[in-house]
């Protein structure tokens, strides 16, 4: 058995970690860039797929630079996402783990590439708002990633190696590496896939898989 990590804080990934949401988000999506762009169904899903973990701004960009169709599509996809977001649930271990985690003396962060409003607003809706140190959502010039973490570290006071991000995307791994250990959760990206993106940590099938493998580092 695997000796257990020490840390100070979690932070969690937000679509696809903790609210079971990429289904509905990675549907908006795909149909917005077939409708906007003219693409197939399949170069679609790839195009979103090979992107996600990102705002979506970032995934039109990236995908299709320069295009004139690339306001639209953006602001399309807030409006469907804003429109059907809360009605996406938690996953179903997700809240019980999050106040083990409380429990355990953990701070717990939510990094996020949707807007800190509308995670605070489903939070909010859920009732369990209270259960996180703090919200840190996209805004242009301020992503998960590198702004966040060091944004937290400064903020909170806590070191960089004290923290642990968990996240379902490849995005999520390559954005924490330089910076702080990362647990992949399984769902988009299966174990291989992590690897073969570099991860070399632990990967997990459910959030309450966490609190066996990590311990509060006094
Ligand atoms: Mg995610």
């Amino acid at each position: 058995m695997e000796e257990k990590k020490l840390y100070r804080a979690v932070i969690f990934d937000f679509d696809g970690t903790i609210a079971d949401s990429m289904p509905f988000l990675q549907s908006i999506g795909v149909d917005i860039m077939m409708k906007h762009f003219g693409v197939s169904k399949e170069d679609a899903t790839e195009k979103y797929v090979s992107t996600t973990g990102l705002p979506y701004e970032h995934q039109i960009k990236m995908n299709f630079p320069d295009s004139p169709r690339n306001e639209a599509a953006i602001e399309e996809f807030e409006k469907l996402k804003i429109e059907r977001i809360f009605e996406q649930e938690l996953f179903p271990d997700a809240e019980r783990t999050v106040r083990k985690l409380n429990k355990m003396g953990f701070d717990v962060f939510v990094s996020s590439s949707t807007f800190q409003p509308t995670i605070e607003e489903y939070f909010s809706r859920k009732g369990i708002l209270d259960l996180f140190k703090a919200i840190i959502g996209y805004r242009p010039g301020f992503e998960k990633g590198a702004d966040h973490f060091n944004h937290i570290s400064s903020g909170y006071e806590i070191p960089l190696d004290e923290m642990v991000f968990v996240g379902d995307s490849l995005k999520d791994y390559e954005r924490s590496r330089g910076f702080c250990d990362f647990i992949a959760v399984k769902g988009m990206f299966d174990s291989e896939r992590f690897h073969e993106a570099g991860h070399k940590g632990r990967t997990i099938s459910q959030l309450s898989e966490i609190q066996e493998i990590i311990d509060y580092f006094e």
